[in-house]
């Protein structure tokens, strides 16, 4: 009683962070110099837990976690694709639609995903402040249209458990806040931190959504299959977004396999994004018609639990579409053409609306 804290006192989670790999030295290169300027520009940090997941050089696992030197060579490329400071009527606050909003509570992330579309932002002290969240918290109250608010960051459960609990409370007390979801990708990067105090937690602020983000199937371990399974016990309904990557995921197989496999842990495919057009990340940049033949891979072929939602999130702000094959291929005679999932075309009476 009374002891000072000694490193072994951290929970796991704490220590695996403390652990991460923030320097490109650790990895052999052929132009070390380079891999410096990336990551002054992008932060690194790869935890020991992500980093064992890791087969091989250059495997999907690897991609998404490694430095590489073609983030910086990317010109053409908007570091804010999506405008969300355009939209950002407070810092950290982006109300792009009518009833909804998002907050962004956290600046850290427990891996820093080489493809993502905040990377200009995230790990950088100053993306979000105490009083950032207090600004947010202060615009939603003062909204009554907001009846929805997604956490994000970074990622909110890099938070410490009191501090979350902070927000939601406050998040939880607005009348008119009807859900609240959390976006992380702690699930996947570091399930670890998914602790029964933390479900404990989070189950206090239903209806509480959340969103997490795998990207492969090698991403569904025990580890991460024991953190859904401990989040749904507490109730909580499981989405996923997927970003769809060139040379991580994007195969039909790839992804048949990792959306059956999250059915599993019980994590419903909510988006498969294609990847925006942010700077740093065309490397990973595939054509929309890739993503649309997956949809058209998974549509029927497998349950459609498994199939999520293909959208662009639009340069400039204008928000998500979803797209979809053209299964409609036309009309003739009051009757609907249609191809269905096998490519056999068919008739399909229409009907009236008077
Ligand atoms: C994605 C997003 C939302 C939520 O969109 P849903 O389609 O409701 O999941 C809300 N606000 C912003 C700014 C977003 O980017
Ligand atoms: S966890 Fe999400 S916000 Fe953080 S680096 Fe990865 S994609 Fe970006």
């Amino acid at each position: 009683m009374g002891a000072e804290k000694t490193e072994n006192d951290l929970p796991d989670w704490k220590r695996l962070l403390e652990e991460s790999i923030m320097e490109p030295d650790a990895l052999p290169s052929s132009h070390p110099e380079k891999l410096k300027r990336v990551i002054s520009r992008y932060p690194m940090r790869i935890n020991p837990y992500y980093l064992g997941l890791i087969r091989e050089k250059n495997d999907p696992i690897y991609r998404q976690s490694m430095p590489d030197i073609r983030e910086l060579d990317d010109k053409g490329a908007a570091p804010d694709p999506l405008n969300e400071e355009g939209h950002s009527p407070v810092r950290g606050l982006t109300h792009r639609y009518p009833d909804r909003v998002l907050l962004l509570v956290s600046s850290e992330c427990a891996v820093y995903c080489r493809f993502c579309n905040r990377k200009r932002k995230v790990g950088r002290p100053g993306m979000v402040t105490d009083r950032s969240i207090e600004e947010g918290i202060d615009y939603i109250r003062a909204h009554r249209e907001v009846r929805d608010v997604l956490l994000s960051g970074g990622d909110p459960l890099l938070l410490e458990d009191a501090r979350l609990g902070e927000i939601l409370s406050a998040l939880h007390a607005i009348s008119h806040v009807e859900i609240i979801r959390i976006g992380t990708r702690v699930p996947c990067t570091l399930p670890q931190r998914i602790t029964p105090e933390l479900a404990g937690l989070l189950q206090k602020f239903h209806p509480l959504y959340m969103n997490v983000h795998f990207n492969h199937p090698l991403e569904i371990t025990a580890e991460a299959t024991l953190a859904c399974n401990r989040l749904a016990d507490a109730g909580i309904p499981l989405g996923c977004q997927t970003v769809l990557l060139k040379g991580v995921n994007d195969d039909p197989s790839v992804m048949q396999e990792l959306m059956r496999k999250l059915l599993i842990i019980r994590v419903k495919p909510y988006y498969l994004f294609h990847g925006d057009p942010a700077r740093g990340t065309s490397h990973f940049r595939t054509s929309v018609s890739r993503g649309l033949n997956i949809i058209r891979e998974l549509q029927g072929h497998t349950s459609g639990l498994c199939v999520p939602h293909f959208a662009i999130d639009l340069l400039g702000g204008g928000g998500k579409v979803p797209l979809l094959p053209d299964y409609l291929q036309g009309r003739e005679d009051g009757s609907l053409l249609v191809t269905n999932y096998r490519g056999n075309a068919y008739r399909h009476p229409d009907g009236t609306d008077d």
